[in-house]
């Protein structure tokens, strides 16, 4: 049986973060082998909230060997620039008369956005993002997209696409699912729900081990366990999240410690520091490898590139005849 398919991409917006590996990039690499991926460099994206296109080539480079360090196989999984395939331009096209202006102004994510990054006029490209996702999505013909929680909107909009693709022109591509993992969504150092580049509260996959801890000692925690020996409560706590993340053998250990009071948040920092510093180790050091090979990373992204284009085209093929169109 033919394997499925995983469609699943992010901006290059610069080095990534934990989030970015829980959210996503921790199910690539454990999905490679189950599904066959295709990873996409959303360059074109990158446009929607930033028209400076000058760090765009270094961080697509710095993004690249992020996936390659935390274990995506270039062999196994083909990653790829948008800008380079031109069929995601035709297929975004075809796809915009497919869905309302209404039914895009309604996006949460698009909201979120303008609230966020206080943008007073919206341009029609940014409004179309999950538009351009879509047919990202939809040029591999991809079953499955995993995802943080933010976009769980987009894969649902993606469906809604295909269907009326589908209703139309007769049945080409399939109604892709999302796929989360269980830290859908990581909270950022500062509290704030979603760890974010734009807001400045990473801890980034190349973060050395110094830095790992200054960043944790500036951390909040429950800002009603003030002294040590006041308990503390859990289920606010960004820390206890990181630990049950990256520390999940002592989790009940310290869930106990901090809510009888025991275990003060400066121990509790320092052994979810040691943890995550364990788990960015290999990373760092595969980091590195990749860093002084700068013709072989450029051979996996020409070779992902050839690979992706080739079932573009035979993607567009089957739009074009579907449509009657050539
Ligand atoms: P940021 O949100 O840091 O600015 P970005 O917007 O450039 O990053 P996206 O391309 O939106 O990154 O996200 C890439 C992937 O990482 C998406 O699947 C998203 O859901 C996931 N992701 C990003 N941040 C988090 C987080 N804090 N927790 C879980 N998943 C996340
Ligand atoms: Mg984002």
């Amino acid at each position: 049986m033919e394997k499925k398919r995983i469609l699943s991409g992010m901006r290059p917006t610069g080095k990534l973060h934990i989030g970015h590996y829980v959210g996503a990039l921790e199910n690539w690499v454990k999905l490679q082998d189950e599904y066959e991926n295709f990873h996409l460099i959303a360059d074109y994206h990158v446009l929607t909230t930033d028209l400076n296109t000058d760090d765009v080539y270094q961080n697509t480079i710095d993004m690249l060997i992020d996936w390659l360090a935390a274990g995506l196989d270039p062999v196994k999984s083909p990653m790829f620039r948008q800008s380079q395939i031109k069929e995601h331009t035709e297929l975004y096209l075809i796809f915009t008369m497919l869905i309302t202006a209404a039914r895009l102004e309604r996006n949460p994510t698009v909201k979120e956005q303008v609230r966020s990054l206080h943008i007073e006029n919206i341009t029609y490209g940014h409004l179309g993002y999950p538009v351009l996702q879509a047919a990202d999505i939809l040029l591999y013909r991809g079953n499955a997209v995993p995802v943080g929680e933010d976009q769980v909107p987009h894969v649902e909009i993606t469906r809604e696409i295909s269907r009326r693709f589908n209703n139309v022109y007769g049945k080409v591509f399939p109604e892709p699912e999302p796929l989360l993992t269980k830290f859908a969504r990581l909270p950022g150092l500062d509290g704030d729900a979603k760890m974010s580049k734009s807001l400045g509260n990473t801890i980034l996959l190349s973060d050395e081990p110094e830095l790992v801890q200054k960043k944790l000692r500036k951390a909040k925690t429950d800002p009603q366990k003030v002294r040590r020996n006041d308990p503390g409560r859990p289920e606010v706590c960004l820390i206890f999240k990181y630990q049950q993340k990256f520390n999940p053998d002592e989790i009940e250990e310290i869930e106990a410690g901090c809510r009888s009071g025991e275990l003060g948040c400066a121990d509790c920092k320092m052994k979810c520091t040691a943890k995550i510093n364990e788990f960015l180790a290999p990373i760092i050091e595969k980091r590195k490898y990749y860093e002084e090979k700068n013709d072989l990373v450029l051979e996996i992204l020409a070779d992902g590139e050839k690979r992706a284009k080739a079932e573009a085209v035979k993607t567009m093929e089957i739009v074009r005849s579907q449509m009657k169109l050539g």
